[in-house]
């Protein structure tokens, strides 16, 4: 037997032992534990899963064990990982930090930033956000103006950052900065680790129309980051930038892997519109809705393709800026007509006499609207596929 197949074999083992099984079905609104000081366990099954995993490295597996991670190759990284997904078991925790930054410190960090950022983030106990966006700067990333003057041995920020997910709870923003101004815009970016408790951070959460929110808005007035939290060389963050980009798109078919159950097109049309046996009774609905399930199923074959593919570290930036866009368009089309199925209990959720489950799926109707903004809007993706798929000139 190889080693591989011998950590196989106790890795199977040793999750069929303690992951509990409840932490083995997809998780339910709001059940997914965001790690950070600020987190908090719904169950006494979340908090053992996650300490059990936490106990192992296992919530950074391929980082180096001195940094609090597993210590795995890429190789064993890949068996457990496929272990995980066929045990179905849920993520113990989910934190932009092990996702994004923490892979491009390792990469790109002094060993100071490396020895005090990795391990607290490793163990769940740092919770980290994204400050990219801008009031004038979404798509558009490189005009950003939020700016970082150097006084002494430290940065001043001045500026704001908004559709900041999780701000509120974080304990440091991972953020773009202006250092410097004249020649492109995309020069004079620098990559700063800002704690969110230091004095002059104001968080602003921004109600959505689904009625739930973890977006925010953040403003800077006179913020004192020590010059130490500088990733990367000054005024050139915007290399840094682009390999967390890379360390996000991988993230995203992660978020896709969280399977969170919710309505279901089929099912809710069925309720609304179908006849005492259930069956869809206008024949137009019916071919609509068999359509776009069918949709849904290809895509959902696809991304997993996609998942299995970026596992084995081959390039899926292409195929991943096409199903972005196509996953996004069909999931929007679903519940378009999902709504339009539900008639009058469509139109709010606030009336006592709406069921529940009407209620549910108009909330997820409206949040489907942010699926073609977030992480690149889905014109982006278009220019993308154009330019890096297709080939076709500027
Ligand atoms: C759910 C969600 C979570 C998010 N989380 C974060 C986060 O944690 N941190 C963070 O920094 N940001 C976050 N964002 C912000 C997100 O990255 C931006 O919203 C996105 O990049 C679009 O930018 P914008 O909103 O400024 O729109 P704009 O860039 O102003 O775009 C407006 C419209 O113009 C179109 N457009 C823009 N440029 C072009 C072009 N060249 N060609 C064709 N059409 C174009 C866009 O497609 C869009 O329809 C999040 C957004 C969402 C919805």
């Amino acid at each position: 037997m190889s080693d591989l197949d011998t950590f196989r074999t106790e890795t199977r083992q040793w999750l069929e032992a303690n992951c509990p099984p409840a932490m083995r079905t997809p998780p339910g609104e709001g059940e997914i534990v965001m790690s950070g000081s600020r987190m908090r366990f719904q169950s006494e099954d979340q908090r053992i899963w996650f300490e059990r995993m936490r106990d192992k490295g296992w919530f950074a597996p391929d980082w180096p064990v001195e940094y609090g991670g597993g210590g795995l190759d890429g190789a064993s990284t890949h068996v457990l990982e496929t272990e995980l997904s066929r045990l179905k078991c849920r993520p113990p925790q989910v934190n932009l930090g092990i996702w994004m930054i923490g892979p491009v410190l390792l990469e790109f960090g002094t060993p100071g930033q490396k020895q005090h950022f990795l391990p607290p983030t490793a163990r769940g106990e740092m919770g980290w956000c994204q400050g990219f966006s801008e009031p004038n700067a979404g798509s558009d990333l490189a005009s950003l103006k939020t700016a970082a003057r150097i006084e002494g041995e430290e940065f001043v920020v001045t500026g704001s950052k908004i559709w900041t997910s999780g701000a509120q709870d974080a304990d440091y923003m991972y953020a773009l900065v202006r250092t410097a101004t004249g020649g492109t815009k995309q020069q004079g970016i620098s990559m700063v680790l800002i704690d969110m408790r230091a004095p002059g951070i104001t968080v602003r959460p921004i109600d959505l129309i689904s009625g739930k929110s973890h977006f925010c808005q953040v403003f800077f007035d006179d913020v004192r980051v020590p010059v130490t939290n500088l990733v990367g060389p000054l005024n050139e963050g915007w290399n840094v930038a682009k390999r967390l980009l890379q360390h996000e798109r991988r993230a995203m078919s992660k978020f896709a892997e969280l399977n969170m159950p919710g309505p279901n097109l089929v099912a809710v049309t069925q309720k609304f519109q179908g006849d005492a046996q259930g069956r869809i009774i206008s024949p137009v609905l019916r071919d609509k809705v068999a359509a776009l399930d069918m949709e849904a199923h290809v895509q959902r074959l696809t991304q997993q393709r996609i998942v299995e593919m970026a596992k084995a570290r081959k390039d899926v930036f292409n195929v991943s800026a096409t199903m972005k866009y196509q996953a996004a368009e069909t999931e929007k089309k679903s519940m378009e007509t999902m709504v339009a199925a539900l008639g009058w209990q469509g139109l709010t959720w606030e009336d006592a006499g709406v069921a529940m489950d009407a209620r549910e799926a108009t909330k997820q109707w409206l949040a489907s609207k942010a699926l073609s903004i977030a992480g690149g809007s889905s014109e982006v993706q278009l220019n993308i596929i154009a330019k890096r798929v297709l080939g076709l000139p500027e």
